[in-house]
């Protein structure tokens, strides 16, 4: 029988070429090492002295320093693979990795793209279909059609009413928190729909919205899942990751604090049930608001994400080498009874910006002090000498830690910070110190607010 085109897409291979950067680049470069995989690592000329380019087995420069011509330069990646003859390209997180057009080009170039199906990237990346395939599993969704907006003032203005104000009006095709538009009241609907098709348009290339409640005070509650290309599928716990600035989280945990397993197990199952439905393969996370016992999801990361080392810490599961082999059409090697999470984990991220400001801070890291001990875990590329650039994200350096309780977790965590160093350039530590001594972040259950009306109490006094 031929191989429809998602079959074809799990494979052996035996290079990998990873099209990222910073500390996830180093992060798959060491989980390929251990499955005893060869790897290139790439770069844009200010990335040269990147410290994973020497132990990779080839490093190739791709482009300029600007991400659009070099990490997001899909031919530029494409024609590295075939330099340096890798068989699959792992895209990490951030730049091309959840872009489908990309994956599909891996694909017709022969490669094996790490991550799931190219249409799985398609239907999750637009939230309205997401969001239709999440209801259409059993998976809750947060009230509101699965449907985009018309432009009839009259529908829209039934559909706000149907709901039941504050509304929320996003763009389909949004991301990295942009492209939405609170509305509390009936007579700033039709502005905030023009404005917010407006920026849809500009920002995300479809004019696509959609309309759905307007949570006041949720928590942000992920579930990480992992699947294989033969109708396996566990989830691995869950996460909490409230304490956002802008939108960006800052700090997340596992588990997520004060949720009784009664609570989450059939969510988690409904997540199973979802990917199993829509043949997802490799690793995801569904992102939930839970909001008054009750959890409402609101998108799909196609993806490894930022914060899964808090998983594997009280999992066990490297997320990542099980991403990589289930790329390799590998049979999951674990099942849901072998999921057992354990402890408490908390990851900071650490970046390099004005712990008041947060404005960027590019420079030469002087100084680097790291902290090491049972249950500490550092993520990071940099180095004393490292020269933190300009153009990318801010992200340096990921403290995790592990202990049997979230107490115990949070005191580690201050002995962790306490032990990091970096001089040189500005980095967040005094705030995270700052905010791993607060009594409301100790007790746990924060919602998503909490961390920027901290900032504006600390501000103000
Ligand atoms: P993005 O893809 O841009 O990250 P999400 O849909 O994940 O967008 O939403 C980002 C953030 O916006 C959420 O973590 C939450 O803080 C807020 N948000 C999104 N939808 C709602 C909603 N219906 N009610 C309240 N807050 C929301």
């Amino acid at each position: 029988m031929p191989e429809t085109p998602e079959q074809s897409a799990t494979g052996r291979f035996d290079t990998v070429l990873i099209a990222n950067r910073g500390e996830i680049a180093l992060r798959i470069q060491r989980a390929c090492r251990e499955l005893g995989l060869k790897t290139v690592a790439i770069c844009s000329e200010a990335d040269r002295q990147a410290p994973y380019g020497k132990t990779a087995d080839r490093f190739l420069c791709i482009g300029p320093s600007t991400a659009a011509k070099s990490y997001l330069n899909q031919d530029a990646i494409l024609l590295a693979a075939r330099l340096a003859g890798a068989g699959a390209i792992h895209p990490g997180y951030g730049f091309l990795s959840e872009n489908a057009a990309f994956a599909d080009a891996v694909e017709k170039a022969g490669l094996i793209f790490i991550g799931p199906t190219t249409s799985s990237i398609a239907t999750m990346g637009d939230k309205i279909s997401a969001k239709r395939a999440m209801m259409a599993a059993g998976v809750p969704c947060v009230p509101g059609p699965d449907t985009a907006l018309p432009d009839d003032p009259a529908t829209i203005e039934r559909t706000a009413l149907e709901i039941g104000y504050p509304v929320i009006i996003k763009a389909a095709g949004g991301g990295g928190g942009r492209g939405m538009r609170v509305v509390p009241k009936a007579d700033l609907l039709h502005e905030a729909t023009a404005l917010t098709r407006e920026e849809a348009r500009k920002a995300f290339g479809s004019p696509s919205l959609y309309m759905e409640k307007f949570l006041e005070h949720p928590r942000h509650i992920e579930i990480q899942v992992i699947c294989d290309d033969h109708g396996n599928a566990v989830w691995l716990g869950h996460r909490d990751c409230s304490m956002q600035r802008r939108h960006q989280k800052v700090v997340e945990e596992a588990p997520a604090p004060g949720i009784a397993p009664n609570i989450i197990q059939p969510v988690g199952l409904a997540c199973v049930e979802a990917c199993l439905q829509i043949g997802y393969r490799g690793v995801g996370t569904f992102e939930f608001l839970y909001e008054d016992g009750a959890f409402y999801f609101i998108e799909m990361n196609t993806r490894l994400q930022v914060e899964h080392p808090v998983t594997e810490m009280t999992s066990g599961v490297d997320i990542v080498q099980a991403q990589i082999k289930a790329a390799q059409g590998h049979v999951l090697d674990l099942t849901q009874s072998d999921v057992t999470c354990k402890g408490h984990s908390f990851e900071c991220r650490i970046n390099a910006e004005d712990p008041e400001s947060f404005l960027p801070s590019a420079g030469v890291v002087t100084h680097l002090a790291l902290p090491a001990g049972p249950g500490i875990r550092v993520d990071t590329h940099i180095h004393a000498g490292y020269k933190v650039s300009p153009y990318y994200d801010s992200l340096i350096a990921k403290l995790i830690v592990h202990a049997p309780t979230r107490a115990e977790a949070m005191t580690r965590m201050r002995e962790a910070l306490a032990g990091t160093e970096v001089e040189g350039i500005s980095t967040n530590i005094p705030f995270l110190r700052a905010l791993f001594e607060d009594g409301a972040f100790a007790h746990g259950e924060t919602d998503i607010h909490y961390l920027e009306q901290w900032l504006k109490l600390r501000r103000a006094a």
